[in-house]
């Protein structure tokens, strides 16, 4: 393995993993630290924990438990992964887990960027940009776990950290790939551990990347992968997002209300392929679990029939106002919870039945789905959309899967993701 990834949330590993493939790795990525040794031949492996919002002691003690079984497996240079907006508290947990590693690597310097220009994020002089406005102006700063008030990421990761906090600014960049190297050894006599790094495009990226061969730890977001795998003389190609050829009958399960699943759950019905909603307003507040079980049992047997002959959708996504209701009569967590839970049911039969190539939608749903299909490591191949890759969970019988998130995709998603795979096949 070169690159040993710890990335402090599920979907922002896949993030990672998707850029790591389209620069020409080939990436595994897996939920939660595996208890075992790998099982394929790959070039990097990302390590997708939940550590973005728990408590800094507990978020060091899981990425060190990730540092060494990546460091058994032979990791080359370890990538500790966060969110593009820099999404933390005053405590952290960015700068303690940055500052913990570097412990256990005996690393004395290492940088800070979380520019990915692709989705919007750049950084200049140190000010973290969200599209036009900067971070404390984009909403940030009023997350509800993570308020980023200020921009000034020079300032943010100093309060996080008993390191001193430096910057290689734009101006370094655009000299180039030797000036950044130039300013890292300057920035080490200065007694700085950490620098934030300004980039406003692909281009800086790729010049920073070689200035980063050999530093034992790189922290960022997503877009600084781009400029790594070509330190081992990697390059985009086809075969690094290759994976083997799709087999069993398709299902698509959709439990994300935001507005793009919404558009793309109608686009699919206006196709005319077959579909069947989940109606928790039916429910009666007593006993909901047994009739959760008698709608799954109805959703199977609805779907058994059909399997052979293409995909099939099973799905909650409603629009705001039936939502609401729902929230209104049980509950905003439990009907979550149940709506999980059921459509992680839906998952189990399917799969008895045969389904290996899976599109789920939204990000707590995909979280149940995955977890009731007993998947803990998965390949990631082509992309369908930005930021959404088709994935292999090689020790499963679970087969091909694509997790999309909230707002992600066209409004063809659905059609298109199944079409992507058979296009890919090996
Ligand atoms: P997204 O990625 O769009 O945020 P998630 O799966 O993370 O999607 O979140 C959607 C939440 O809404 C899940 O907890 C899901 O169980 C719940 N949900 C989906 N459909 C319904 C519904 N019809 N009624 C109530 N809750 C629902």
């Amino acid at each position: 393995m070169k690159l040993g990834c710890i990335a402090d949330d599920f979907t922002g590993a896949t993030d990672l993993a998707n850029n790591l493939v389209r620069s020409g790795m080939r990436v595994m990525q897996t939920f939660g630290v595996p208890t075992a040794p790998l099982s394929s031949d790959v070039d990097a492996v990302v390590v997708a924990l939940k550590s973005r919002t728990i408590s800094a002691q507990d978020a060091i003690a899981q990425s060190l438990d990730a540092l060494k079984w990546l460091q058994a497996q032979g990791a080359e240079q370890i990538y500790f992964k966060y969110c593009s907006t820099f999404d933390s508290t005053p405590e952290g947990n960015i700068g303690p887990v940055t500052e913990a590693l570097m412990d256990a690597l005996n690393c004395k310097f290492t940088i800070a960027t979380p520019a990915f220009p692709d989705n919007g994020r750049t950084v200049f002089k140190g000010y973290l940009f969200a599209g036009a406005v900067l971070l404390n102006e984009s909403g940030m700063q009023n997350h509800p776990l993570t308020p980023m008030t200020d921009a000034n990421l020079v300032r943010v990761m100093q309060a996080q950290t008993k390191r001193k906090v430096g910057l290689i600014d734009h101006t370094v960049l655009a000299k180039g790939t030797q000036a950044i190297a130039d300013k890292i050894k300057q920035l080490e006599a200065d007694g700085v551990g950490v620098a934030i790094v300004d980039a406003t495009s692909n281009e800086d990226l790729k010049t920073l990347g070689p200035a980063l061969k050999g530093m034992h730890l790189v922290t960022a977001g997503s877009g600084v992968a781009i400029g790594l795998p070509g330190n081992w003389g990697l390059q985009s190609s086809a075969q690094a997002a290759a994976l083997p050829a799709p087999t069993g009958y398709q299902a698509i399960v959709s439990g994300s209300c935001s507005l793009a699943t919404q558009a793309q759950v109608a686009n699919y019905i206006s196709t005319g392929l077959p579909s069947w909603q989940f109606k928790p307003l039916n429910w009666s507040a007593h006993d909901v679990p047994a009739q959760i079980k008698a709608d799954v049992d109805a959703a199977l047997a609805w779907a058994k029939p059909l399997l052979a002959q293409g995909p099939v959708l099973v799905y909650a996504t409603t629009d705001a106002d039936t939502l609401q209701q729902v929230q209104a009569q049980f509950g905003r967590e439990q009907a979550g919870e149940w709506m999980e839970s059921a459509l992680a049911q839906v998952c189990l039969g399917l799969q008895a039945m045969g389904v290996k190539q899976w599109v789920i939608a939204g990000g707590e749903t995909s979280g149940a789905c995955v977890q009731a299909l007993n998947i803990t490591q998965m390949q990631i191949g082509p992309q369908i959309d930005p930021g959404v890759p088709w994935c292999f969970a090689p020790q499963h019988t679970a087969g091909h899967l694509t997790l999309k998130s909230g707002n992600f995709g066209t409004p063809d998603f659905f059609t298109k993701a199944l079409k992507v795979l058979v296009e890919t096949a090996a």
